[in-house]
């Protein structure tokens, strides 16, 4: 018997009970996973392995009809960079990221993953490539184990270990009552906001994707929590493209690039001491960080 057709049960019942339409970016995982609102296209192609360049170019987009959230972006990551995107609340930086995995499709130019237009890619191919880590991490009513596993639900019993280690677990899972098999989620243990996030690290470690999106947390987390968490989030950044949308200030300062966005596109980009040299919006923004 297979330990993991329980769970995603549990997962489509989990999925069923929430309301349709909290699109956007909030509860990705479970759109990573439902029925997508946009199709393969007849002619798709299954892509195995992807490097992780990712392009814009010259991408328009809105939710709604005759209100534009993005136009023209033209922007490049190379395979392996860090980019961190910075800009005020409602500027884009989510509608950015969320255009990457096809949450949308845009209305003018195109996307590409290692210069293959992502329309042209199989939905499940395209997103295989793709892990997000957010704030708001989907956990089901399961075991810490399967919690873990869902990131890869062929994975063994050593790699659910080696990824719950890579990702700071390991000292909580062998304070709870019955270990990795210890019951989480309603009925279970509750775990912290960082305790959370950590597990959701751990299944990207599993996942093992090329690009990774992350969506920093706002809220506040204890020093030490906050430390693991940025020490795991930096192994698992380590090879991959990473895009955060940026909230702590070492993030910032520590990628390789920052975009910054504001209501009319891409302000601004370069590393730290570009911006801060060159005297801009990002300068004067971190003068009063
Ligand atoms: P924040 O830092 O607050 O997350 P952001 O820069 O990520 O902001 P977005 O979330 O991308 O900004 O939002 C850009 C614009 O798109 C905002 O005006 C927002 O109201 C709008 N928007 C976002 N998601 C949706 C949606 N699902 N439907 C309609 N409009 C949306």
């Amino acid at each position: 018997s297979n330990i993991f057709f329980k769970p995603i049960e549990k997962i489509n019942a989990v999925i069923e009970s929430y309301p349709k339409g909290v699109a956007g970016f909030k509860r990705y995982t479970e759109i990573m996973d439902t029925e997508p609102e946009v199709a393969d296209r007849p002619d798709a192609v299954s892509v195995e392995t992807v490097r992780g360049d990712i392009r814009f170019e010259h991408v328009s987009f809105g939710y709604e009809p005759g209100r534009r959230i993005l136009s023209g972006i033209d922007l490049t990551v190379r395979a392996g960079e860090t980019i961190a995107f910075v800009g005020p609340s409602g500027a884009g930086k989510t509608t950015i990221c969320s255009l990457i995995p096809r949450f949308y499709d845009v209305e003018e130019g195109k996307i590409t993953v290692d210069g293959i237009d992502i329309r042209q890619m199989k939905l499940n191919s395209l997103r295989k490539h793709i892990g997000i880590v957010q704030q708001d991490v989907f956990l089901f009513s399961g075991t810490i184990r399967e919690n873990i596993a869902y990131g890869d639900l062929a994975a063994t019993d050593e790699q659910i270990w080696e990824a719950a280690r890579r990702a700071s677990l390991e000292e909580l899972i062998y304070g709870l009552p019955e270990g990795m098999d210890t019951i989480i989620g309603e009925r279970g243990v509750k775990l912290s906001g960082g305790q959370k996030q950590r597990l959701s690290i751990a299944r990207m470690f599993l996942k093992n994707p090329k690009i990774l999106i992350l969506d920093e947390a706002t809220s506040a987390l204890d020093t030490e929590t906050e430390a693991m968490i940025q020490k795991s989030l930096a192994e698992l950044s380590a090879g991959r493209t990473t895009l955060v949308i940026a909230h702590r200030l070492t993030t910032i300062q520590n990628a390789d690039r920052i975009i910054v966005v504001n209501t009319d596109g891409i302000a601004e980009q370069g590393n730290h001491q570009e911006l801060i040299a060159a005297g801009g919006i990002y300068s004067r923004l971190h003068q009063v960080l």
